[in-house]
C-alpha cells in the first residue's frame, strides 16, 4: 500500500473543565487503509472521532481530511465523510428506502436508495421500519446510511457492539469490502481486539487522552513477544465460538 495520508491530525486537545479528554493527539491515517482507536472506556476515542469529523468543536490543534481543514471548513469535509448515525435517532415515520432517500437529499453526490439496501444485504427489507430490524441489520441500515453521499472516509464508533458471532462476521466482511472493492478509507472504535486484529490495517491505542502507540497489529504483537511476553495457555486448542460458530453454521439469520 502507498502511504499517501488523507487524514492528519496534530495535536488536537479537548478539556472539560479540569479533564484533559483528548491530551494532544497526533496521527495520520493513509488512504484506503482500516485505521482502528482502540482504548479503555473514557479514554478519548469518540471525542477524538468527533473532532475529527467536524461534530465537536476543536479546544487546539488541527484536523485535515483529503487536504481540508475541519475546522475552518466543515461543510466541505461534511461532503467527504460517512458517518455511522446510531440507529435511535433515526425517524420513526419513514421505512428504510424513504430514509436512505433522505439522507441523500442533502447531498449532491447520492448513492441510489435500492443499491444501498442491496449492498448491506437488506434486500426484502426496503418497506420495514428500523424498529423492525435485528440489531445487526440495524446495524448494516447505519451503515448504508453514511454511504449516502459515497463518501471517500467512513467512520465507524463500534460498529459491532452487541451483535451475535454470525453478525459480527458479516458485518467484517461488509467492511472488508467497502475498503477493497469501494476503495474507501475506514476509520474504526471497537473494544473487541479479535476484531481490530482481523480488520485493521494498523491501531492507535489510546489511554487517559493520548495515544500510547501506533502500528500494525503484527508489530503490536511481534514487540510484545520480543519483551518477553508469555502468552496464557489456553486450556483447549478451539474457543466456544467456535463451538457456536460449527453447531449454527456461519449464515446470517436475520
Ligand atoms: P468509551 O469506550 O466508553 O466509548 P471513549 O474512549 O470513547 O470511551 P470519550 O467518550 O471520548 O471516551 O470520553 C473521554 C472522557 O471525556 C471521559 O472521561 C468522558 O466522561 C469525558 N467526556 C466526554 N464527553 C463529555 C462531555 N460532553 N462533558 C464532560 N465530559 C465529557
Amino acid at each position: 500500500m502507498a502511504n499517501k495520508s488523507i487524514i492528519t491530525v496534530q495535536d488536537l486537545r479537548k478539556t472539560y473543565g479540569d479533564l484533559k479528554a483528548v491530551d494532544g493527539v497526533s496521527f495520520e491515517v493513509y488512504e484506503n487503509e482500516i485505521f482502528g482507536i482502540l482504548g479503555p472506556n473514557g479514554a478519548g476515542k469518540t471525542t477524538t472521532l468527533e473532532m475529527i469529523e467536524g461534530l465537536k468543536q476543536i479546544d487546539e490543534g488541527i484536523v485535515e481530511i483529503d487536504g481540508i481543514n475541519v475546522a475552518q471548513k466543515p461543510e466541505a469535509v461534511k461532503k467527504i465523510v460517512g458517518i455511522q448515525l446510531q440507529s435511535s435517532a433515526y425517524f420513526e415515520y419513514l421505512n428504510i428506502t424513504e430514509l436512505l432517500d433522505l439522507f441523500g437529499t442533502f447531498y449532491k453526490r447520492k448513492i441510489d436508495a435500492k443499491d444501498l439496501i442491496d449492498k448491506v444485504n437488506l434486500e426484502g427489507k426496503e418497506k420495514s421500519y428500523v424498529k423492525q430490524l435485528s440489531g445487526g441489520q440495524q446495524q448494516r441500515m447505519s451503515i448504508a446510511s453514511s454511504l449516502v453521499n459515497d463518501p471517500k472516509v467512513l467512520f465507524l464508533d463500534e460498529p459491532t457492539t452487541g451483535l451475535d458471532p454470525q453478525a459480527r462476521r458479516s458485518l467484517w466482511d461488509l467492511i472488508e469490502e467497502i475498503r477493497n472493492t469501494d476503495k474507501k478509507t475506514i476509520v474504526l472504535t471497537t473494544h473487541y481486539m479479535d476484531e481490530a486484529e482481523q480488520l485493521c490495517d494498523r491501531v492507535a491505542i489510546m489511554d487517559d487522552g493520548k495515544i500510547i502507540t501506533i502500528d500494525t497489529p503484527a508489530n503490536l504483537i511481534k514487540n510484545l513477544l520480543s519483551k518477553g511476553f508469555k502468552p496464557r495457555k489456553r486450556k483447549f486448542e478451539a474457543t466456544l465460538e467456535d463451538v457456536f460458530l460449527d453447531l449454527t453454521g456461519k449464515k446470517l439469520r436475520d
